[in-house]
């Protein structure tokens, strides 16, 4: 197991695996220089031992997986936020113990949704450096409705501001 694949599980519909081609995500992920033949774990960055071609261990092949492949990095955002919303603590898994709030919230208060900080707009989200855990925060519905409104505010602000330069 050398190439940056994830360790053997389904695949998510619509996700393709990393690694097949590597061609298909280096342009999104950009923390890493391939020309060298060095760990593409960005915080390692060391010689790679014999016999591997993109990592120097499982480990670091993990840690790029969590930073950039979306699947992985959601989870990872999830479970270090406590799975609370990281503005307001609320807790589905309570919630759902719950039976007066099981009753009065929608299923969609009960999921944690996972905010880009600096808002993808758009663009590619399977592997891409927009998925580093530093710039993903865990909120729930409400709260993230009122973060990507805030989020295309300020981008209509800057497009107005753009323009008039
Ligand atoms: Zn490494
Ligand atoms: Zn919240
Ligand atoms: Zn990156």
């Amino acid at each position: 197991m050398t190439a940056p694949s994830p360790p053997s599980r389904k695949a998510v519909s619509g996700e393709r695996a990393p690694g097949t081609d590597p061609q298909a995500w280096l342009a999104h992920v950009t923390c890493v220089d391939v020309t060298e033949p060095l760990c593409r774990f960005s915080d390692c960055r060391q010689p790679l031992p014999p016999r591997r071609t993109a990592f120097c261990s499982d480990r670091h092949a993990r840690a790029f997986e969590r930073n950039h492949v979306w699947i992985h990095a959601r989870r990872a955002a999830r479970r270090r936020a406590g799975w609370a919303c990281q503005r307001c603590g609320f807790k589905p898994s309570e919630a759902r113990r719950d039976p007066a709030a099981r009753r009065s919230l929608p299923r969609s208060a009960m999921r944690l949704e996972v905010n880009h900080i600096e808002p993808l707009a758009g663009a590619y989200r399977g592997v891409t450096c927009s998925n580093h855990l530093e710039n993903l925060e865990v909120l729930c519905h409400a709260c993230h409705l009122a973060t990507t409104d805030a989020q295309r505010a300020r981008r209509r602000g800057q497009d107005m501001v753009s323009n008039r330069a």
